[in-house]
């Protein structure tokens, strides 16, 4: 499930966005005003950003930051999931600025929510789609490749199976989020037979030995005692 966050002034708006795309199963976070939008950012680590460029007559008022700024701000906090601007207006200017600033897409209002709706999944779909190679302090997973990096030497390198890979791949797109182990057998293996949720509790050790990961003090995968597992490395 991917987590969403709208930064939009207007009130009514956000309530319909918030509604609309928590009924299609976003996670969704949202704000009135640029700053409150950079602390729910740094606190809920969205994957994908909808700003709107005028935040005037939220609660911060017309000294506020615009989305401008806070795309900066976000940008500035290592924010790097994709962003889409949402605005009336509609000044060539101001759409390359936001291209220039690193904004992945851009839409005018009034808003269509099915539009929006296409542009954040197909943003999320670049995003995620063409990301393969994740770095976690020294770790590096190399998902392409089936491989995890301690180092760079023969015996810093673990090899993933094929269904390793897949787990660590759905474990790392949904970081931060409780994985029920049924969840991930329906999406990792589809109910193939014989599997159980045993069999998912033995990919994770394996997987958590090929991070060198410690499950009493967990870097990587955390144990959530009869519910499931929750990816929690951040990348730096
Ligand atoms: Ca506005």
């Amino acid at each position: 499930m991917a987590r969403i966050l709208f930064v939009e002034d207007e009130e009514d708006l956000l309530t319909s966005l918030v509604a609309f795309f928590t009924r299609e199963g976003f996670e969704v976070f949202h704000a009135r005003g640029g700053d409150a939008a950079i602390q729910t950012a740094g606190r809920m680590k969205p994957d994908i950003a909808v700003l709107d460029m005028m935040l005037h007559e939220g609660p911060e008022g017309p000294n506020g930051k615009d989305g401008f700024e806070v795309l900066r701000a976000l940008r500035d906090r290592g924010f790097d999931g994709p962003v889409i601007f949402l605005t009336a207006r509609t000044l060539e200017h101001d759409k390359l600025l936001a291209f220039d600033l690193g904004a992945d897409d851009y839409i005018t209002k009034p808003v269509s929510l099915l539009e929006l709706r296409a542009r954040v999944r197909a943003a999320l779909k670049r995003a995620g789609g063409g990301k393969s190679v994740y770095r976690y302090g020294g770790v590096e997973v190399d998902l392409d490749n089936y491989v995890i990096r301690h180092g760079d030497q023969e015996a810093d390198l673990e090899r993933l199976s094929n269904r390793e890979q897949e787990l660590l791949k759905y474990l790392i797109e949904h970081r931060g989020k409780v994985l029920q182990r049924d969840e991930l057998l329906t999406s990792i293996w589809k109910y193939s037979a014989g599997v159980t949720t045993r069999t998912v509790d033995t990919h994770i050790l394996n997987v958590r030995k090929k991070l060198r990961d410690d499950a009493t003090t967990p870097k990587f995968i955390e144990t959530l005692h009869g519910i499931g597992y929750k990816f929690i490395a951040a990348e730096h």
